[in-house]
């Protein structure tokens, strides 16, 4: 079974603050190139970056379970609404698993943790504190994770490098996120991205804390990067802890497996070591079965 453990509904354009919307787009033009296309600032416009549920439902077609989740975001100008995961993920219930997002700053967080979890039926979190402005290490947050480990729900973190000028890179190096793992140990963490460009960090991280994952969302455009990130959770041993994603709309789930099977190219010819299939295998069909055995 296919799981896709990171994916996004919304970025609609009244989800962005004007400042924020300019840099995506500004962003999106710089990886469009990358990835050789003839672009120009004028093909792209708002709505570039929307995830509408009939392009994210066609785009999943390949994924048995899918995860879906906004972020709120207000400090960095993002928000998009929990009630709209809701909605679409109602719409085909079989096979998407709404997640929530909560800026644990806010006064009445554990409120809305509530609603979107009793109310909601919502089944997971998304957290992301460069975009929030928590520091992950700080106690005046640990109620409400401990909220979340109460109710058994799944987080996923958006650990690592990002483009909004408002992003706080200093409270999004994975190292922050061990006080959370050790306080809280039954409590489900998922580093998405594998925390680039701190993918070592993520690898011992991970290691050491039992509850913790990582996602390999967004990773294959740097296949230098990607390639050195594998090797490395391969020789520490933690290869069964890498978890599918596309991150979509920045990827799908068809590009993030076409971009596992050819991550040995780049050392193609040489006597560097390379990632075998059947830890390619283990990461697009069996690894999700530790965190989430509720989904057999
Ligand atoms: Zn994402």
């Amino acid at each position: 079974m296919i799981v896709d453990v990171h994916t996004h509904i919304g970025w609609y354009p009244d989800h962005w603050s004007e400042e924020a919307a300019q840099e995506a787009l500004a962003s999106k033009l710089v990886k469009m190139k990358q990835s050789g296309g003839e672009v120009h600032s004028a093909h792209l416009d708002l709505h570039s970056y929307d995830s509408r549920p009939e392009d994210h439902w066609e785009a999943a077609g390949p994924a048995d379970k899918v995860v879906v989740f906004g972020i709120q975001a207000e400090p960095t100008g993002i928000v998009v609404p929990n009630r709209l995961v809701a909605e679409y993920v109602a719409t085909h219930p079989e096979k998407l698993i709404g997640w929530a997002s909560v800026n644990p700053t806010a006064p009445d967080a554990i409120d809305q943790l509530t609603h979107c979890v009793e109310d909601l039926g919502l089944e997971g979190l998304k957290l992301g504190p460069t975009y929030q402005h928590f520091d992950p290490t700080d106690r005046t947050y640990w109620e409400f994770f401990r909220k979340c480990a109460g109710y058994g729900i799944p987080t996923i973190w958006h650990q690592g490098t990002t483009f909004p000028s408002r992003a706080r890179l200093r409270w999004a190096l994975p190292l922050q996120l061990e006080d959370v793992a050790m306080e809280f140990p039954e409590l489900r963490m998922i580093i998405a991205h594998l925390g680039h460009p701190w993918e070592e960090d993520v690898v011992a991280l991970i290691r050491k804390s039992p509850n913790m994952y990582a996602d390999i969302s967004a990773v294959h455009y740097r296949p230098w990067r990607y390639w050195q990130a594998m090797v490395t959770a391969m020789e520490y041993g933690v290869d069964h802890k890498l978890l599918l994603a596309s991150d979509y709309p920045s990827g799908t789930i068809t590009n993030v497996i076409n971009g596992l099977r050819r991550i040995n190219d780049i050392v193609e010819g040489t006597r560097l070591p390379t990632i075998p299939e059947e830890i390619q295998d283990a990461i697009i069909y069996e690894n999700w079965r530790r965190p989430f055995p509720e989904w057999e």
